[in-house]
Protein backbone atom coordinates (compact mmCIF):
# COMPACT_ATOMS: atom_id res chain seq x y z
CA UNK A 1 0.00 0.00 0.00
CA UNK A 2 2.69 2.56 1.03
CA UNK A 3 5.03 1.64 -2.07
CA UNK A 4 2.15 2.35 -4.11
CA UNK A 5 1.85 5.83 -2.58
CA UNK A 6 5.39 6.52 -3.04
CA UNK A 7 5.48 5.74 -6.58
CA UNK A 8 2.28 8.00 -7.32
CA UNK A 9 4.49 10.39 -5.20
CA UNK A 10 7.61 10.37 -7.56
CA UNK A 11 5.00 10.27 -10.20
CA UNK A 12 4.02 13.85 -9.19
CA UNK A 13 7.19 15.01 -7.93
CA UNK A 14 8.86 14.71 -11.57
CA UNK A 15 5.50 16.03 -13.05
CA UNK A 16 5.49 18.85 -10.43
CA UNK A 17 9.39 19.07 -11.75
CA UNK A 18 8.85 19.35 -15.30
CA UNK A 19 6.01 21.60 -15.48
CA UNK A 20 7.54 24.48 -13.18
CA UNK A 21 11.60 23.77 -13.15
CA UNK A 22 11.42 23.18 -9.03
CA UNK A 23 12.53 20.60 -6.93
CA UNK A 24 15.43 22.48 -6.92
CA UNK A 25 16.75 23.60 -3.34
CA UNK A 26 18.85 26.48 -4.22
CA UNK A 27 16.91 29.42 -2.48
CA UNK A 28 16.17 29.80 1.03
CA UNK A 29 12.66 30.38 -0.59
CA UNK A 30 11.35 28.99 -3.46
CA UNK A 31 9.22 32.32 -4.25
CA UNK A 32 6.31 30.59 -4.38
CA UNK A 33 4.20 33.04 -2.65
CA UNK A 34 5.06 36.28 -2.59
CA UNK A 35 2.85 37.35 0.44
CA UNK A 36 4.65 35.00 2.59
CA UNK A 37 7.63 36.71 3.31
CA UNK A 38 8.69 39.93 1.92
CA UNK A 39 11.33 40.47 4.29
CA UNK A 40 13.74 37.43 2.84
CA UNK A 41 14.66 38.60 -0.75
CA UNK A 42 13.47 35.42 -3.06
CA UNK A 43 14.97 37.55 -6.54
CA UNK A 44 11.57 38.38 -7.76
CA UNK A 45 10.65 35.42 -10.41
CA UNK A 46 8.74 37.34 -12.51
CA UNK A 47 5.06 35.69 -13.09
CA UNK A 48 5.32 33.87 -10.44
CA UNK A 49 1.75 34.66 -9.48
CA UNK A 50 0.20 33.42 -12.54
CA UNK A 51 2.24 30.04 -12.30
CA UNK A 52 2.08 29.13 -9.07
CA UNK A 53 3.28 25.63 -9.08
CA UNK A 54 1.09 22.67 -8.36
CA UNK A 55 2.38 20.85 -4.92
CA UNK A 56 2.02 17.26 -5.34
CA UNK A 57 -0.87 15.30 -2.28
CA UNK A 58 0.25 14.70 0.75
CA UNK A 59 0.42 11.09 0.12
CA UNK A 60 0.51 10.29 4.15
CA UNK A 61 -2.35 11.73 5.32
CA UNK A 62 -4.02 9.40 8.21
CA UNK A 63 -6.90 9.24 10.06
CA UNK A 64 -6.87 11.44 13.24
CA UNK A 65 -6.62 9.71 16.45
CA UNK A 66 -7.12 11.42 19.30
CA UNK A 67 -6.75 9.98 22.85
CA UNK A 68 -8.48 11.72 25.42
CA UNK A 69 -6.03 11.89 28.07
CA UNK A 70 -3.43 14.71 29.16
CA UNK A 71 -1.85 15.06 26.20
CA UNK A 72 -2.52 18.08 24.41
CA UNK A 73 -1.10 20.41 21.67
CA UNK A 74 -1.98 23.82 23.49
CA UNK A 75 -2.42 27.46 21.77
CA UNK A 76 -1.56 29.98 24.17
CA UNK A 77 -4.28 33.08 23.87
CA UNK A 78 -3.66 36.90 25.06
CA UNK A 79 -7.30 37.37 24.93
CA UNK A 80 -6.77 41.38 24.79
CA UNK A 81 -5.22 41.11 21.20
CA UNK A 82 -6.87 37.91 19.71
CA UNK A 83 -10.50 39.30 17.90
CA UNK A 84 -12.57 42.13 19.27
CA UNK A 85 -16.35 40.41 19.04
CA UNK A 86 -18.03 43.75 20.36
CA UNK A 87 -15.70 46.35 18.42
CA UNK A 88 -14.25 48.15 21.22
CA UNK A 89 -10.56 47.60 20.10
CA UNK A 90 -10.41 45.06 22.90
CA UNK A 91 -10.23 41.52 22.13
CA UNK A 92 -12.58 39.69 24.48
CA UNK A 93 -14.00 35.91 25.20
CA UNK A 94 -17.00 36.55 22.70
CA UNK A 95 -14.13 37.07 20.29
CA UNK A 96 -12.16 33.67 21.31
CA UNK A 97 -15.64 31.64 21.05
CA UNK A 98 -16.03 33.61 17.56
CA UNK A 99 -12.54 32.09 16.66
CA UNK A 100 -12.64 28.46 18.38
CA UNK A 101 -13.14 26.46 14.97
CA UNK A 102 -9.69 28.04 13.77
CA UNK A 103 -8.21 27.08 16.95
CA UNK A 104 -9.82 23.78 15.98
CA UNK A 105 -9.45 23.85 12.56
CA UNK A 106 -5.25 24.17 13.22
CA UNK A 107 -5.50 20.73 15.59
CA UNK A 108 -4.78 22.53 18.26
CA UNK A 109 -6.84 21.06 21.12
CA UNK A 110 -6.37 22.91 24.34
CA UNK A 111 -6.15 26.41 25.55
CA UNK A 112 -4.39 28.43 27.94
CA UNK A 113 -6.21 31.57 28.12
CA UNK A 114 -3.94 34.57 29.58
CA UNK A 115 -5.44 36.03 32.54
CA UNK A 116 -9.26 36.85 32.45
CA UNK A 117 -9.98 38.23 35.78
CA UNK A 118 -10.88 41.58 36.64
CA UNK A 119 -7.66 43.60 37.35
CA UNK A 120 -6.38 47.20 36.53
CA UNK A 121 -3.73 46.97 33.64
CA UNK A 122 -4.02 45.63 29.99
CA UNK A 123 -2.54 42.27 31.02
CA UNK A 124 -4.22 41.53 33.58
CA UNK A 125 -1.55 39.19 35.69
CA UNK A 126 -3.01 41.80 39.01
CA UNK A 127 -5.79 40.31 40.12
CA UNK A 128 -8.53 42.79 41.89
CA UNK A 129 -11.14 39.83 42.15
CA UNK A 130 -10.61 36.14 41.83
CA UNK A 131 -14.73 35.86 41.16
CA UNK A 132 -15.13 38.34 38.15
CA UNK A 133 -14.30 38.74 34.37
CA UNK A 134 -12.61 41.48 33.68
CA UNK A 135 -15.04 43.31 32.15
CA UNK A 136 -13.00 44.36 28.74
CA UNK A 137 -13.46 41.10 28.30
CA UNK A 138 -16.89 39.94 29.29
CA UNK A 139 -18.92 38.18 31.69
CA UNK A 140 -18.61 35.10 33.52
CA UNK A 141 -21.62 34.44 31.67
CA UNK A 142 -19.13 34.92 28.57
CA UNK A 143 -16.69 32.60 30.06
CA UNK A 144 -19.37 29.46 30.74
CA UNK A 145 -20.11 29.87 26.98
CA UNK A 146 -16.24 29.37 25.99
CA UNK A 147 -15.80 26.55 28.11
CA UNK A 148 -18.80 24.88 26.94
CA UNK A 149 -17.77 25.73 22.88
CA UNK A 150 -14.25 23.99 23.58
CA UNK A 151 -15.30 21.65 25.35
CA UNK A 152 -17.66 21.18 21.98
CA UNK A 153 -14.86 21.17 20.19
CA UNK A 154 -13.00 18.28 22.48
CA UNK A 155 -10.61 21.42 23.37
CA UNK A 156 -9.45 21.64 27.25
CA UNK A 157 -9.14 24.98 28.33
CA UNK A 158 -6.66 26.31 31.14
CA UNK A 159 -6.56 29.80 32.85
CA UNK A 160 -3.79 31.34 34.28
CA UNK A 161 -3.74 32.14 37.65
CA UNK A 162 -1.80 34.21 40.23
CA UNK A 163 -1.10 32.47 43.25
CA UNK A 164 1.97 35.20 43.79
CA UNK A 165 0.54 37.90 44.16
CA UNK A 166 -2.93 40.13 44.12
CA UNK A 167 -3.52 43.67 42.76
CA UNK A 168 -2.95 46.35 45.17
CA UNK A 169 -6.02 47.16 44.80
CA UNK A 170 -7.61 43.72 45.57
CA UNK A 171 -9.65 44.13 48.83
CA UNK A 172 -7.84 41.88 50.72
CA UNK A 173 -4.95 44.00 50.09
CA UNK A 174 -6.67 47.23 50.74
CA UNK A 175 -8.16 46.21 54.05
CA UNK A 176 -4.87 45.12 55.36
CA UNK A 177 -3.05 48.46 53.91
CA UNK A 178 -5.52 50.84 55.37
CA UNK A 179 -5.34 48.61 58.71
CA UNK A 180 -1.96 49.19 59.06
CA UNK A 181 -1.53 52.39 57.87
CA UNK A 182 -3.68 53.58 60.56
CA UNK A 183 -2.79 51.22 63.50
CA UNK A 184 -0.69 53.59 66.00
CA UNK A 185 2.96 53.54 66.41
CA UNK A 186 4.90 50.71 68.18
CA UNK A 187 1.72 48.98 67.99
CA UNK A 188 1.57 45.29 66.45
CA UNK A 189 -0.44 44.27 63.79
CA UNK A 190 -3.79 41.58 65.22
CA UNK A 191 -4.78 39.01 62.77
CA UNK A 192 -7.66 38.70 64.94
CA UNK A 193 -8.59 42.97 64.17
CA UNK A 194 -7.55 42.26 60.64
CA UNK A 195 -6.76 38.89 59.20
CA UNK A 196 -6.05 40.12 55.69
CA UNK A 197 -2.19 41.20 57.88
CA UNK A 198 -1.89 37.88 57.45
CA UNK A 199 -2.12 37.81 53.58
CA UNK A 200 0.62 39.22 52.43
CA UNK A 201 4.61 40.01 53.97
CA UNK A 202 3.68 43.24 55.56
CA UNK A 203 7.16 43.98 57.94
CA UNK A 204 8.64 46.60 59.71
CA UNK A 205 11.69 47.21 58.59
CA UNK A 206 13.22 49.54 61.58
CA UNK A 207 15.19 51.85 58.11
CA UNK A 208 16.67 48.65 56.61
CA UNK A 209 16.46 48.20 52.98
CA UNK A 210 15.10 45.43 51.63
CA UNK A 211 14.71 44.49 47.80
CA UNK A 212 11.58 44.04 46.91
CA UNK A 213 9.73 45.66 49.37
CA UNK A 214 7.28 48.96 49.28
CA UNK A 215 6.09 51.39 52.25
CA UNK A 216 2.72 51.17 53.46
CA UNK A 217 2.17 55.09 53.33
CA UNK A 218 3.99 56.69 56.27
CA UNK A 219 3.89 54.31 58.73
CA UNK A 220 6.50 52.36 59.25
CA UNK A 221 5.08 49.30 58.08
CA UNK A 222 6.51 47.79 54.34
CA UNK A 223 5.02 45.12 52.00
CA UNK A 224 6.66 42.88 49.39
CA UNK A 225 6.00 43.13 45.87
CA UNK A 226 8.91 41.60 43.91
CA UNK A 227 7.60 42.39 40.58
CA UNK A 228 6.11 46.15 41.44
CA UNK A 229 4.39 47.61 44.07
CA UNK A 230 1.22 47.46 42.47
CA UNK A 231 1.58 43.64 43.03
CA UNK A 232 2.19 42.80 46.52
CA UNK A 233 3.05 39.51 47.34
CA UNK A 234 0.47 36.83 48.99
CA UNK A 235 1.74 35.04 52.46
CA UNK A 236 1.38 31.43 50.74
CA UNK A 237 2.48 29.99 54.29
CA UNK A 238 -1.33 31.30 55.74
CA UNK A 239 -3.38 28.43 55.55
CA UNK A 240 -6.45 30.92 55.09
CA UNK A 241 -4.95 32.16 52.27
CA UNK A 242 -4.78 28.29 51.00
CA UNK A 243 -8.26 28.19 51.74
CA UNK A 244 -9.09 30.86 49.46
CA UNK A 245 -7.19 29.29 46.51
CA UNK A 246 -8.85 26.17 47.01
CA UNK A 247 -12.07 27.39 46.92
CA UNK A 248 -11.47 29.97 43.84
CA UNK A 249 -9.83 26.72 42.09
CA UNK A 250 -12.99 24.88 43.19
CA UNK A 251 -15.07 27.76 41.47
CA UNK A 252 -13.56 27.36 38.32
CA UNK A 253 -13.16 23.64 38.00
CA UNK A 254 -17.37 23.62 38.87
CA UNK A 255 -17.62 25.87 35.83
CA UNK A 256 -15.98 23.15 33.83
CA UNK A 257 -12.22 24.40 33.60
CA UNK A 258 -9.67 21.92 32.70
CA UNK A 259 -6.63 23.00 34.91
CA UNK A 260 -4.63 26.13 35.42
CA UNK A 261 -1.31 27.36 34.52
CA UNK A 262 0.17 28.89 37.43
CA UNK A 263 2.01 31.81 37.43
CA UNK A 264 5.44 33.10 38.83
CA UNK A 265 5.73 29.42 40.90
CA UNK A 266 9.45 30.39 41.08
CA UNK A 267 8.34 33.82 43.06
CA UNK A 268 6.47 32.34 46.26
CA UNK A 269 9.11 32.25 48.34
CA UNK A 270 11.78 34.32 45.48
CA UNK A 271 14.80 31.92 45.50
CA UNK A 272 13.79 29.01 47.79
CA UNK A 273 12.71 26.25 45.49
CA UNK A 274 11.85 23.83 48.26
CA UNK A 275 9.38 25.92 49.92
CA UNK A 276 7.89 26.73 46.50
CA UNK A 277 7.87 23.25 45.84
CA UNK A 278 5.79 22.28 48.75
CA UNK A 279 3.03 25.37 47.96
CA UNK A 280 3.08 23.45 44.61
CA UNK A 281 2.65 20.15 45.76
CA UNK A 282 -0.30 21.68 48.15
CA UNK A 283 -2.24 22.96 45.05
CA UNK A 284 -1.64 19.98 43.07
CA UNK A 285 -3.05 17.82 45.82
CA UNK A 286 -5.90 19.84 46.00
CA UNK A 287 -6.65 20.21 42.58
CA UNK A 288 -6.01 17.30 41.34
CA UNK A 289 -8.18 15.35 44.28
CA UNK A 290 -11.00 17.82 43.59
CA UNK A 291 -11.61 17.26 39.82
CA UNK A 292 -9.53 13.85 38.23
CA UNK A 293 -7.82 14.65 35.08
CA UNK A 294 -7.36 18.52 35.90
CA UNK A 295 -3.53 19.65 34.10
CA UNK A 296 -1.47 21.88 35.99
CA UNK A 297 1.61 23.54 34.22
CA UNK A 298 4.04 25.88 36.12
CA UNK A 299 5.86 29.01 34.96
CA UNK A 300 9.51 28.70 36.84
CA UNK A 301 11.90 30.10 34.26
CA UNK A 302 14.57 28.28 35.38
CA UNK A 303 17.20 25.71 33.77
CA UNK A 304 17.01 22.09 33.56
CA UNK A 305 18.72 21.24 36.88
CA UNK A 306 16.12 23.10 39.01
CA UNK A 307 13.00 22.52 36.87
CA UNK A 308 13.88 18.97 37.72
CA UNK A 309 13.64 19.86 41.98
CA UNK A 310 10.46 21.65 41.23
CA UNK A 311 8.77 17.85 39.52
CA UNK A 312 8.91 17.09 43.05
CA UNK A 313 6.20 18.60 43.58
CA UNK A 314 3.71 16.42 42.02
CA UNK A 315 2.84 18.97 39.27
CA UNK A 316 2.20 17.08 36.09
CA UNK A 317 3.56 20.24 33.70
CA UNK A 318 6.89 23.05 33.96
CA UNK A 319 7.07 24.91 30.75
CA UNK A 320 10.33 23.55 29.62
CA UNK A 321 12.24 27.21 29.38
CA UNK A 322 15.68 26.01 28.49
CA UNK A 323 14.59 24.66 25.27
CA UNK A 324 13.11 27.75 24.25
CA UNK A 325 14.03 31.07 23.47
CA UNK A 326 16.74 32.86 21.61
CA UNK A 327 19.55 30.87 23.87
CA UNK A 328 17.30 27.61 24.05
CA UNK A 329 17.85 23.93 22.72
CA UNK A 330 15.68 24.63 19.36
CA UNK A 331 17.65 27.84 18.84
CA UNK A 332 21.16 26.32 19.44
CA UNK A 333 20.56 23.65 16.74
CA UNK A 334 19.17 26.39 14.34
CA UNK A 335 21.89 29.00 14.64
CA UNK A 336 24.34 25.76 14.19
CA UNK A 337 25.44 26.40 17.78
CA UNK A 338 24.82 22.80 18.74
CA UNK A 339 25.24 19.54 16.62
CA UNK A 340 22.18 17.17 15.26
CA UNK A 341 23.31 14.63 17.19
CA UNK A 342 23.08 16.40 20.57
CA UNK A 343 19.09 16.99 20.19
CA UNK A 344 18.37 13.14 20.67
CA UNK A 345 20.68 12.69 23.09
CA UNK A 346 19.71 15.95 25.34
CA UNK A 347 15.84 14.81 24.85
CA UNK A 348 16.74 11.50 26.34
CA UNK A 349 18.32 12.78 29.14
CA UNK A 350 15.48 15.42 29.98
CA UNK A 351 13.24 12.60 30.40
CA UNK A 352 15.80 10.62 32.51
CA UNK A 353 16.12 13.87 34.71
CA UNK A 354 12.19 14.72 34.98
CA UNK A 355 11.00 11.50 35.12
CA UNK A 356 12.75 10.10 38.48
CA UNK A 357 11.75 13.08 40.33
CA UNK A 358 8.21 12.54 38.72
CA UNK A 359 7.11 9.51 36.81
CA UNK A 360 3.82 10.86 35.39
CA UNK A 361 4.86 14.33 34.17
CA UNK A 362 4.22 15.67 30.97
CA UNK A 363 6.98 17.97 29.32
CA UNK A 364 5.83 21.47 28.25
CA UNK A 365 7.76 22.68 25.76
CA UNK A 366 7.65 26.11 23.80
CA UNK A 367 9.19 28.57 21.39
CA UNK A 368 8.29 31.37 22.75
CA UNK A 369 5.59 32.99 24.63
CA UNK A 370 4.07 36.93 26.12
CA UNK A 371 7.15 37.22 28.36
CA UNK A 372 9.87 36.77 25.57
CA UNK A 373 10.67 37.76 22.03
CA UNK A 374 8.71 36.03 19.55
CA UNK A 375 9.65 32.95 17.47
CA UNK A 376 9.98 34.80 14.36
CA UNK A 377 12.04 37.65 15.95
CA UNK A 378 14.23 35.10 17.11
CA UNK A 379 15.04 33.76 13.91
CA UNK A 380 15.08 36.78 12.72
CA UNK A 381 12.46 36.50 9.81
CA UNK A 382 13.97 33.71 8.15
CA UNK A 383 11.16 31.28 7.25
CA UNK A 384 12.90 27.67 6.81
CA UNK A 385 14.29 28.40 10.48
CA UNK A 386 10.71 29.51 11.90
CA UNK A 387 9.24 26.77 10.43
CA UNK A 388 11.60 23.67 11.11
CA UNK A 389 11.74 25.94 15.04
CA UNK A 390 8.05 24.95 14.83
CA UNK A 391 8.69 21.62 13.27
CA UNK A 392 11.10 20.24 16.14
CA UNK A 393 8.99 21.65 19.03
CA UNK A 394 5.89 19.80 17.25
CA UNK A 395 8.20 16.68 17.01
CA UNK A 396 9.19 16.91 20.65
CA UNK A 397 7.12 14.88 23.69
CA UNK A 398 4.67 16.14 26.27
CA UNK A 399 2.16 19.12 26.08
CA UNK A 400 3.59 22.10 22.99
CA UNK A 401 2.80 25.25 23.79
CA UNK A 402 2.25 27.82 20.99
CA UNK A 403 1.93 31.15 21.59
CA UNK A 404 -0.72 33.10 19.58
CA UNK A 405 0.40 34.37 16.02
CA UNK A 406 3.70 32.40 16.22
CA UNK A 407 1.86 30.31 13.44
CA UNK A 408 1.89 33.41 10.96
CA UNK A 409 5.49 34.54 11.74
CA UNK A 410 4.15 37.22 13.94
CA UNK A 411 7.02 39.86 15.00
CA UNK A 412 8.01 41.01 19.00
CA UNK A 413 10.36 44.66 19.21
CA UNK A 414 12.61 44.65 21.60
CA UNK A 415 12.18 43.85 25.27
CA UNK A 416 8.88 45.76 26.16
CA UNK A 417 6.45 43.65 27.11
CA UNK A 418 3.32 44.93 24.80
CA UNK A 419 5.69 44.40 21.90
CA UNK A 420 5.34 40.99 22.60
CA UNK A 421 1.28 40.95 22.88
CA UNK A 422 0.47 42.73 19.54
CA UNK A 423 -2.94 42.39 17.89
CA UNK A 424 -3.65 39.06 15.75
CA UNK A 425 -3.73 39.54 11.55
CA UNK A 426 -6.46 37.73 10.57
CA UNK A 427 -7.08 39.39 7.82
CA UNK A 428 -5.94 42.89 6.10
CA UNK A 429 -8.91 42.81 4.31
CA UNK A 430 -11.57 43.96 6.70
CA UNK A 431 -11.29 45.93 10.28
CA UNK A 432 -14.06 43.43 11.47
CA UNK A 433 -12.20 41.87 14.95
CA UNK A 434 -8.95 43.01 14.73
CA UNK A 435 -7.54 44.55 18.26
CA UNK A 436 -5.74 47.37 19.18
CA UNK A 437 -3.37 46.11 21.14
CA UNK A 438 -1.67 47.57 24.17
CA UNK A 439 -1.80 51.19 24.03
CA UNK A 440 2.34 51.51 25.17
CA UNK A 441 3.42 48.90 22.26
CA UNK A 442 5.83 50.84 19.73
CA UNK A 443 3.76 51.97 16.79
CA UNK A 444 4.91 50.61 13.00
CA UNK A 445 6.10 47.80 13.94
CA UNK A 446 6.66 45.76 10.29
CA UNK A 447 5.33 42.31 10.10
CA UNK A 448 6.35 40.69 8.31
CA UNK A 449 4.41 37.72 7.15
CA UNK A 450 1.00 37.46 5.61
CA UNK A 451 -2.71 37.59 7.77
CA UNK A 452 -3.42 34.34 8.74
CA UNK A 453 -6.63 34.41 5.60
CA UNK A 454 -3.52 34.37 3.41
CA UNK A 455 -1.41 31.83 4.89
CA UNK A 456 -4.91 29.88 5.21
CA UNK A 457 -4.80 29.86 1.45
CA UNK A 458 -0.67 29.16 0.31
CA UNK A 459 0.29 25.54 0.92
CA UNK A 460 3.73 26.31 1.97
CA UNK A 461 2.83 29.15 4.70
CA UNK A 462 3.93 29.40 8.01
CA UNK A 463 0.89 28.63 9.21
CA UNK A 464 -0.19 25.63 6.86
CA UNK A 465 3.23 24.05 7.99
CA UNK A 466 1.74 24.13 11.71
CA UNK A 467 -1.22 22.75 10.73
CA UNK A 468 0.48 20.00 9.18
CA UNK A 469 2.87 19.23 12.25
CA UNK A 470 0.00 19.54 14.62
CA UNK A 471 -1.94 16.91 12.15
CA UNK A 472 1.26 14.54 12.65
CA UNK A 473 0.67 14.99 16.43
CA UNK A 474 -3.10 14.01 16.14
CA UNK A 475 -2.70 11.26 13.78
CA UNK A 476 0.67 9.56 15.96
CA UNK A 477 -0.08 9.48 19.64
CA UNK A 478 3.65 7.99 19.77
CA UNK A 479 4.79 11.53 18.98
CA UNK A 480 3.27 12.88 22.32
CA UNK A 481 3.70 10.37 24.77
CA UNK A 482 6.59 8.43 23.12
CA UNK A 483 10.10 7.81 25.11
CA UNK A 484 12.32 8.66 23.39
CA UNK A 485 15.44 6.52 22.27
CA UNK A 486 18.58 8.21 20.81
CA UNK A 487 20.70 6.62 18.07
CA UNK A 488 24.16 8.91 18.15
CA UNK A 489 25.97 6.10 15.77
CA UNK A 490 23.26 7.24 12.97
CA UNK A 491 23.59 10.69 13.64
CA UNK A 492 26.02 13.47 13.33
CA UNK A 493 26.27 17.54 12.47
CA UNK A 494 23.07 17.51 10.66
CA UNK A 495 21.18 14.46 10.96
CA UNK A 496 19.63 13.46 13.92
CA UNK A 497 17.65 10.05 14.64
CA UNK A 498 15.31 9.14 17.42
CA UNK A 499 12.45 6.42 17.97
CA UNK A 500 9.90 6.62 20.48
CA UNK A 501 8.02 4.05 22.03
CA UNK A 502 4.62 4.08 23.39
CA UNK A 503 2.13 1.45 24.36
CA UNK A 504 4.28 -1.09 22.56
CA UNK A 505 4.07 1.19 19.27
CA UNK A 506 7.13 2.31 17.73
CA UNK A 507 7.72 5.58 15.62
CA UNK A 508 11.14 6.54 14.65
CA UNK A 509 11.88 10.37 13.70
CA UNK A 510 15.08 11.38 11.02
CA UNK A 511 15.46 15.04 11.19
CA UNK A 512 18.07 16.81 8.68
CA UNK A 513 18.37 19.63 10.64
CA UNK A 514 20.63 21.43 7.56
CA UNK A 515 20.72 23.53 4.68
CA UNK A 516 21.76 20.32 2.44
CA UNK A 517 19.68 17.26 1.31
CA UNK A 518 21.30 14.39 2.61
CA UNK A 519 19.98 10.56 2.97
CA UNK A 520 19.78 8.10 5.71
CA UNK A 521 19.77 4.03 4.98
CA UNK A 522 16.71 3.53 7.31
CA UNK A 523 16.14 -0.30 6.52
CA UNK A 524 20.19 -0.96 7.15
CA UNK A 525 19.27 0.54 10.87
CA UNK A 526 15.59 -0.41 11.36
CA UNK A 527 14.68 -2.89 8.63
CA UNK A 528 10.77 -2.70 7.07
CA UNK A 529 10.04 0.36 9.04
CA UNK A 530 7.50 2.58 6.17
CA UNK A 531 7.02 6.60 6.04
CA UNK A 532 4.35 7.59 8.14
CA UNK A 533 4.19 11.11 7.53
CA UNK A 534 6.75 14.12 6.89
CA UNK A 535 7.40 18.05 7.00
CA UNK A 536 9.53 19.82 4.86
CA UNK A 537 9.60 23.30 4.85
CA UNK A 538 9.45 24.13 1.06
CA UNK A 539 7.19 21.61 -0.25
CA UNK A 540 9.77 19.42 -1.54
CA UNK A 541 9.21 15.55 -0.93
CA UNK A 542 10.90 13.21 1.01
CA UNK A 543 11.34 10.53 -0.88
CA UNK A 544 12.21 6.74 0.15
CA UNK A 545 14.16 4.11 -2.59
CA UNK A 546 15.34 0.79 -2.00
CA UNK A 547 15.06 1.38 2.49
CA UNK A 548 16.86 4.96 1.82
CA UNK A 549 15.10 7.96 2.69
CA UNK A 550 16.05 10.74 0.44
CA UNK A 551 15.83 14.12 2.93
CA UNK A 552 15.42 17.62 1.81
CA UNK A 553 16.94 20.81 3.69
CA UNK A 554 15.42 21.30 7.37
CA UNK A 555 13.09 18.15 6.81
CA UNK A 556 11.34 15.84 9.45
CA UNK A 557 10.37 12.25 8.22
CA UNK A 558 8.35 9.94 10.61
CA UNK A 559 8.24 6.07 10.33
CA UNK A 560 6.91 2.89 11.47
CA1 LIG B 1 -14.02 44.01 22.76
Amino acid sequence: MKKKWISLVLTLVTATALFTGCGKEDTGNDGLDSNADTSVDTGEESGQNATKPEIAPYAYEDEINIIDDQYRNYYEIFVYSFFDEDGDGIGDLQGVIDKLDYVADMGFNGIWLMPIMKSTTYHKYDVVDYYAIDREYGTMEDLQELIDACHDRGIKLILDLMLNHTSSQHEWFTTAYEYLKNLPEGQDANAEECPYVDYYHFEKLEGKKKSGYHPVGDSEWSYEGVFRSEMPDLNLDNEAVRKEFEAIAAFYLDMGIDGFRLDAAREFFSGNAGKNTEVLSWFSDYVTGYKEGAYLVGEVWENFTTIQLYYESGMTSFFDFPMSQHNGKVASILKGQSEASSWGTTLESIHAEYSVKNPDYIAAPFLSNHDTGRWANTMVNNEDHIKYGAGLLLSMTGNPFVYYGEEIGMPSSGSKDENKRLPMIWTYETNRGKTQGPKNADSGIDYKFADVQTQMEDELSILNYYKRAVRIRNENPEIARGIVSSYPEYSGATLCVISKEYDGNVIYVVYNMGEEADTFDVKAAFGDVAICDYLTVDGSEVTFTDGVLSLPKYSICYLK
